[in-house]
């Protein structure tokens, strides 16, 4: 996955005639604006998904603007999306942020709380999101170490809620950066989500 945030949507057309088909975004409303560009530009054959937080009042947006959420990470947002997804007729791919070190900052879904398990028994029944798998975000750290066992839990969190949960598609495994993404590949990352690599530096975020 290209992560296009903060990037132009001249950058984005650039990546689709390079061969890139799916972009990450971080945010409802920039996305929104880039949209409207890139129809513009006749850009078309390419899949974005919302890798950054979502509050629960943005839904129905999101749900009109993106093919995917990749950072689901509460019962609450799971049927507003789902509600939102089935007035505009269509189903949404989901995959769960995990939220596996103690960063105050990181948002994503405790693997040992109770909202983790009550979004599970509550995913099969909300026939407009399609549950993909889980999604991580490594802590910040100079040893390579914190990002490796990171992602080996991940791994190991799919094992348990496969076993526990069978009705659901876990296969997924969204993990890795430009930083960290071939640790993340060599602990079984399915999809790395690249921006600066591919893109270059983004300007500093407000
Ligand atoms: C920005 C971002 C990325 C890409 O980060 P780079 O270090 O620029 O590759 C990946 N995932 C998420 C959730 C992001 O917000």
């Amino acid at each position: 996955m290209a992560v296009s945030k903060t990037h132009s949507a001249e950058s984005i057309a650039e990546a689709v005639a390079s061969g890139v088909t799916l972009f990450g975004e971080n945010r409802v409303q920039d996305f929104e604006a880039k949209r409207a560009r890139l129809l513009e530009l006749g850009v078309s054959g390419a899949e974005f998904h919302l890798v950054g937080h979502l509050q629960s009042n943005k839904s129905n947006k999101a749900a009109e603007l993106f093919t995917g959420i990749d950072s689901l990470d509460s019962t609450r947002l799971a049927e507003r999306l789902n509600d939102a997804a089935g007035r505009l007729g269509k189903s949404l791919y989901v995959l769960l942020e995990m939220k596996l070190s103690a960063e105050p900052t990181k948002t994503g879904l405790d693997p040992d709380g109770p909202e983790l398990h009550d979004l599970l028994d509550r995913l099969p029944s909300l026939e407009h999101l399609r549950m993909r798998g889980l999604m991580t975000i490594a802590p910040l750290d100079e040893n390579p170490e914190t990002a490796h066992a990171c992602f080996r839990q991940l791994r190991g969190l799919q094992k348990r809620l496969m076993l526990g949960f069978p009705r659901l598609d876990f296969s997924e495994l969204s993990m890795g950066m430009s930083g960290d993404f071939e640790l993340a590949i060599e602990e079984g990352s399915t999809l790395v989500r690249i921006g600066t690599a591919l893109f270059g530096e983004r300007p500093r975020l407000r």
